[in-house]
């Protein structure tokens, strides 16, 4: 079993999931449910950590009730280039039904009464984050705050059998035994700062490549939020009621927070600013936007600033796959990936099958955490347990390259002072953030871009061998570099535009694309086109004709 110098705290457990933001608590309490010993793990803390936990969630929560339904399916299907899979969104209403109802009675979520009846379309961030940290620590399920894990530990067969971090508080290592693990670490905002997702650094899909696991859907990774530009706050939802302006106070044609966004990005990329008015909600729809979303004013508050008649200035915060819909492709229902052991849920893996290319306004996110959260901790349990007491006898390998393991010699004198991750986050500000850049895609713009991400990617990979709080820095800066390569990739390899992947040299929609795209590796990387989803397929023809 692999050892580093400082591992000092050695566990043994059925389930390890990774991350504790609403996919991995649901998934946690799946776990303990059936049976399994589970060890929580999050980098930060499990409750507070995490965009979920520092906002308001809208929920998918729809009766079930079959107009209704149909209606809920329906709605996203066109905005999300028919990639979506209906199958997967019944499932998903009927669990995010379920556990949303227990959230009410089992976690006595207190839910705000609207005409007489619970109104369940939403939650109170911390309010739901901290009784579900509440709740699965009552399941027994063993939390280790402040734990980032580091990388993936594997049996002689490929199967993940553990993992490896390190405990921030104690400065030391830990590993934990286990016989799946569940990877639900969030998605990737680039360390944009938007508000709750400076933790979601794409750890999780790195670690699943390193274990030969695959990425679907990299192409709709591109999310930016409107967020006032003094703030992190990226509720993008309220400015559906905006009115955008030049910054001498002129209206600002054809902007708006949807099907205008790239209008702002345009006019920030020309003149550097954005001025914002939220000035066509009523009294009413002021004060149900105060009471969902109290932290959205905060500051607007503290700065004498009246959003609805005030113009403020604005940016976009790259939100990546936090709000995107590429991740960890996940193969079977109960959200296996295609290395055995090992289950992916929430952002980290791929929501396509709900969102297709576009999450739009929220909601689904969150359906899709409480849903492959539930069913991941399932499978993991069932695969753990049906392992038997081999599980942990197995002989471990640990599969961490970049940043851990140089494929160049290193002097190990050398490895904590190693600054590469500075010269890689600089190429990510300049290769990632920029509006031209990821947002207003063009083939002559993504090339050398992917080209200097490649570039950071060797350097990393040949150069870097920290141990410590400089190895969770560094394994971050991997993940965002090697996210943002799957990224380019596959938004190369869509020479279309559909969902949220739009490509200036080819602004149409392509029907001979109607696929999804996997994407793999990490030295060299490839891609390859999945078979389309047959129903929205024939749905898409419909339309057309
Ligand atoms: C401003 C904003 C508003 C949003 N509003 C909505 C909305 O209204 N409706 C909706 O459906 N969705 C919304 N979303 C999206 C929603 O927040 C996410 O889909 C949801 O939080 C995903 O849950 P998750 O558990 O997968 O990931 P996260 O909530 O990101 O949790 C990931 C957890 O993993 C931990 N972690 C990360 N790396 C590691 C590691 N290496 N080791 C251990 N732990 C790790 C993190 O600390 C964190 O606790 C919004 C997002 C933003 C940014």
């Amino acid at each position: 079993m692999p050892r580093t110098d400082t591992t000092t705290l050695d566990l043994t457990a059925d389930v390890v999931i990774v991350g504790g933001g609403p996919a991995g608590t649901w998934a946690a309490l799946a776990a303990t449910a059936a049976g399994a010993d589970v060890v929580l793990l999050d980098k930060g803390y499990c409750g507070a950590s995490g965009p979920t936990a520092s906002g308001g969630t809208g929920v998918w929560y729809v009766a079930p009730e079959p107009d209704a339904r149909e209606k809920a399916m329906a709605s996203r299907e066109g905005l999300g280039g028919y990639l979506a899979d209906r199958r997967w969104m019944a499932r998903v209403l009927d669990q995010t039904y379920e556990n949303m109802n227990r959230l009410a009675t089992e976690a006595r979520y207190p839910f705000p009464i609207v005409d007489g009846q619970p109104f369940k379309r939403g939650v109170q961030g911390p309010e739901y984050m901290r009784r579900m940290r509440a709740w699965v620590k009552r399941s027994g399920a063993r939390v280790l705050d402040h734990s980032p894990v580091l990388e993936l530990l594997v049996d002689p067969s490929g199967a993940v059998a553990g993992v490896a971090g390190y405990r921030r508080q104690h400065d030391t290592g830990y590993r934990v035994r286990a016989g799946a693990v569940v990877l639900a670490s969030g998605g990737c905002a680039f360390l944009s700062k938007a508000l709750g997702c400076d933790v979601d650094t794409g750890d999780g899909a790195l670690y699943a490549a390193e274990a030969g696991a695959e990425l679907s859907g990299m192409e709709f990774s591109n999310s930016y939020a409107i967020a006032p530009a003094f703030t992190s706050v990226t509720k993008t939802a309220y400015y559906n009621f905006a009115t955008f302006f030049h910054a001498d106070g002129t209206p600002l044609a054809g902007a708006a927070s949807q099907g205008g966004r790239s209008v702002i990005a345009g006019e920030l990329l020309r003149n550097g600013t954005v001025l914002c008015q939220i000035d066509q909600a009523d009294p009413e729809q002021q004060r149900q936007m105060r009471e969902g979303q109290p932290n959205f004013f905060l500051t607007f508050d503290r700065l004498g600033i009246n959003p609805f008649t005030d113009k403020f200035p604005v940016t976009l915060l790259l939100e990546g796959t936090v709000r995107g819909t590429g991740g960890i492709r996940v193969v079977t229902d109960d959200c296996a990936t295609t290395v055995p052991g090992l289950y992916a849920a929430g952002d980290a893996a791929t929501r396509e099958l709900i969102c297709g290319g576009f999450t739009g306004g929220g909601s689904h996110n969150s359906a899709w955490a409480m849903s492959s959260g539930t069913w991941a901790g399932q499978g993991a349990a069932r695969f753990a347990t049906g392992l038997g007491p081999a599980r942990h006898r197995r002989r471990l390998a640990a599969t961490g390259g970049a940043g851990l393991r140089p494929t160049r010699a290193v002097r190990r004198g050398n490895a904590e002072r190693y600054t590469g991750w500075s010269d890689a986050e600089q190429v990510l500000r300049e290769q990632v953030h920029p509006y031209d850049k990821n947002y207003l895609r063009h083939g002559e713009r993504l090339t050398p871009a992917l080209a200097e991400l490649d570039a950071a990617w060797r350097q990393l990979r040949a150069e870097t061998a920290a141990t410590g709080a400089a190895a969770v820095r560094i394994r971050q800066t991997a993940a965002m570099v090697a996210h943002a390569r799957w990224m380019y990739t596959s938004a190369l390899a869509r020479t279309e535009s559909r969902g949220m992947a739009r490509r200036q040299d080819h602004p149409r929609l392509d029907p001979a694309q109607r696929h999804r795209i996997s994407v793999g590796g990490l030295d060299s990387l490839w891609t390859r086109p999945e078979p389309e989803p047959a129903e929205a397929g024939q749905r898409l023809t419909a339309v057309a004709s």
